[in-house]
């Protein structure tokens, strides 16, 4: 694909188109006045509110703007709870007075939309309120043009919420969560004496993990296409173990497929920058520059949704789970995470002045409060049916949460713990620490703890846990409210020592020291794969939860929730509802994987084994009635090895069916129960129906095996 041209002919430069399919400030700006501009700014940076009749004029600009574009529908579009994006398209087709048709799009239909909400997942909150369900337009990130072949749309970003304001969307908690992490980090930076604060943001930067194979190979196997995992496959003969993956050349098939994809995310405002090919065959990362949360939260749908829909242009299939393929790594999304103030200053940058060094020190303390106090339910908020197959496993971060920070800031953290003075004389404190100098060292500590869940990278932490193919902002919103938590529980501790509204250096200190020591255990260095740590983190009291449904029932405790509730993230019913939802993916998912793999062994598999055992089975009878030579006889004894060794794997094979096929194991049961069931029975059922059909792959000639292997579809590009 060619990149777009520019009048003179020439290839345009990205800076040319970035951003053209975007109603941003700079369009805004020709076409608002500048007092209405200066609304939106506000807006955009910080949130709030816009009235009637600002949204009329925002909306008659956004129509003449996109309709100038080509436009003839908008939408609002919405993040439901399935991980995926919705929308539902109107024209801007309306009629006059005198009955003549012409374009309208009104301040109202801006503002809100109301979709039948009925068949969204609602965990059933909506069983006891009206099964209505609004979409409201969320002006802090810009509307943009979706072009296809057939046609252009105005998307309208939008929160989704029930009729009594419950949140319904992924959306609308992380909105919350940044609102009330702002208002407690302020109050912190007020208390440290940072008064001409006024704003506090966060921001975020995805990378994207995925798998890329061919579309062919792809169709040919259910499991892939309808679970997006390949629930058989042999290993194949080689792996990722030569480690010629990673970073290696782009192929040019690839090379292709990420260049038109590019170019539709520029003219979206996606600012994608990295690409690179990941550890494992098949393997690749596209990475943006980091945006304020929300916008990134955004933009990652994007690239998720332009991932699949390009690489099906290019005859390729982009595979966004967690585990597509066993035996190779898994696809996760980091999740870069820092804070910023209205000054612009990133409040995790360790700051080169032993002043700024405090601001870092604190922020860096409400952190580890908040991770430790409520690291169960930010383990519940990457749990997944997909994402199970990488946490815990020796490839990804384990599903204990802990925090890496490096060994500089772990010895100045332990350098503050045990400093005896009590009469503390910060400034010097942090001078004889080598504090005035954590910026260089923090910068240069490229020593990345890969094994951590939460590590700190430079001046962010990485949120590593996160899977790959869901949407960012829940464990986003989750990890803000924690981090709100552990802040609020700091501030309290500040307010108490505080004269005229501000604590002194030195007191601020004794308290980091205090937290510091209260918080220690969620801190380590080592290596999270070890089974060492499993046990030290048992010891020192950590959870580690294996799987999804026990990742999730923290969410039926309400001692353990209600940070979140104290966020203004949700309330008790949004909780349980959230609980019932992921519950309920849970099972579907894992049913969808075993009902492919039932439907795989027995269509497939079985009848092709017949004729391989029918083909041997002929083959031992012929040489037994040309009664041989001894010679010739030993090798045609391997026939009748062969039919063994297939008979007998047939026969575990029809066992492992007959078991996996028990429908009624799952009857009578609530959600909760069922997905025990499903986690601790069927998964591993699943997984003894796979060995004896991988182990009949090795046995059966490759061209009539009924579908694509490893090795074909992990090295065809
Ligand atoms: P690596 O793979 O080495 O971790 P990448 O360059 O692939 O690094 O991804 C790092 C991500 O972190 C990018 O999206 C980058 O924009 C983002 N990032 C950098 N600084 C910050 C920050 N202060 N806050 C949030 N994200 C950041
Ligand atoms: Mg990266």
């Amino acid at each position: 694909m060619q990149r777009p041209q520019n009048a003179e002919g020439r290839q345009s430069r990205i800076a040319e188109y970035f951003g053209s399919n975007v109603f941003d400030l700079r369009a805004m700006a020709k076409r608002l006045s500048a007092h209405d501009l200066e609304i939106m700014k506000k807006v955009m940076k910080i949130g709030g509110k816009i009235d009637s009749s600002l949204a009329e004029r925002v909306a008659a600009a956004a129509r003449e703007w996109a309709m100038e574009k080509g436009a003839t529908h908008y939408c609002h579009w919405f993040q439901p709870q399935t991980g995926a994006t919705a929308e539902k398209h109107d024209a801007f087709l309306w009629f006059d007075k005198e009955g003549n048709p012409i374009e309208r799009f009104t301040g109202p239909e801006l503002l809100q939309s109301e979709p039948d909400a009925s068949s969204f997942p609602s965990g059933g909150i909506r069983s006891t309120f009206e099964a209505r369900g609004y979409t409201g337009w969320d002006p802090s990130s810009p509307m943009f043009i979706v072009e296809t072949e057939n046609g252009k749309t105005l998307y309208i970003p939008s929160v989704f919420i029930s009729y009594h304001g419950e949140a319904l969307d992924f959306k609308t908690p992380l909105l919350r969560s940044n609102n009330t992490l702002s208002i407690e980090a302020i109050k912190t930076l007020h208390l440290i004496g940072e008064k001409k604060v006024t704003h506090v943001t966060t921001s975020v930067g995805p990378e994207q993990e995925f798998f890329i194979i061919d579309k062919k190979q792809a169709m040919k196997r259910i499991d892939l296409s309808l679970s997006g995992r390949s629930v058989f496959g042999r290993k194949s003969p080689k792996g990722q173990e030569l480690e010629d993956h990673y970073f290696a050349h782009i192929p040019s098939r690839v090379q292709a497929f990420f260049n038109e994809l590019e170019v539709e995310l520029y003219k979206l405002g996606v600012p994608v920058k990295t690409r690179h090919n990941e550890v494992a065959p098949g393997q690749f990362e596209i990475a943006p520059i980091y945006e304020s949360s929300n916008i990134a939260a955004d933009h990652n749908q994007l690239v998720m949704k332009y991932l699949k829909s390009i690489a099906l242009k290019h005859g390729l299939v982009a595979l966004l789970h967690e585990k597509p393929f066993a035996g190779v790594n898994g696809s996760g999304k980091h999740v870069n995470w820092s804070m910023t103030d209205s000054s612009g200053r990133n409040l995790l940058d360790p700051g080169a002045t032993p002043h700024e060094n405090l601001v870092f020190l604190t922020f860096l303390c409400g952190i580890l409060q908040g991770i430790l106090d409520n690291s169960e339910v930010l383990r519940a908020s990457v749990a997944s049916a997909g994402n199970d197959h990488r946490l815990g496993a020796n490839e990804a971060p384990p599903a204990i949460i802990s925090i890496f920070l490096g060994n500089t800031l772990d010895k100045i953290l332990n350098a503050i713990e045990t400093g005896n003075n009590d009469k503390i004389n910060a400034e010097k404190i942090m001078i004889d620490l080598g504090l005035s100098h954590i910026q260089n060292v923090a910068k240069d500590n490229t020593d990345r703890n890969r094994t951590s869940p939460f590590a700190f990278t430079g001046n962010k932490f990485e949120f590593r846990a996160v899977g790959s193919s869901g949407s960012i902002n829940y464990p986003t919103a989750i990890l803000n409210a924690a981090v709100c938590d552990g802040l609020a529980k700091l501030n309290k501790k500040l307010e108490a020592k505080a004269h005229n509204g501000t604590v002194s250096s030195n007191d601020l200190l004794m308290i980091l020291r205090h937290v510091i020591k209260e918080t220690k255990k969620i801190r380590f260095e080592g290596n999270g794969y070890s089974h060492e740590w499993r046990d030290e983190a048992l010891q020192r009291g950590l959870s580690n939860f294996a799987n999804t449904p026990e990742a999730l029932s923290v969410l039926s405790n309400k001692e353990k929730t209600q940070f979140l509730v104290k966020a203004g993230v949700f309330n008790d019913d949004d909780i349980l509802s959230r609980l019932a939802i992921q519950q309920e993916r849970y099972v579907k998912q894992c049913l969808i994987e075993v009902n492919c793999a039932i439907e795989m062994a027995q269509t497939q598999v079985l009848p092709v084994c017949f004729s391989y055992l029918k083909l041997l089975l002929k083959n031992v009878k012929m040489a037994s009635d040309l009664n041989l030579p001894s010679p010739a006889k030993k090798v045609v004894e391997t026939f009748s090895d062969a039919v063994s060794h297939v008979v007998s794997t047939l026969e575990t094979l029809k066992t492992q069916l007959e078991k996996i096929s028990d429908g009624d194991a799952l009857e009578h049961h609530n959600i909760g129960n069922t997905s025990h069931i499903i986690s601790t029975h069927f998964m591993l059922k699943l997984q003894n129906l796979r060995e004896a059909v991988d182990t009949l792959e090795g046995l059966v000639p490759h061209d009539l095996w009924p579908y694509p292997k490893y090795s074909e579809m992990l090295f065809g590009m």
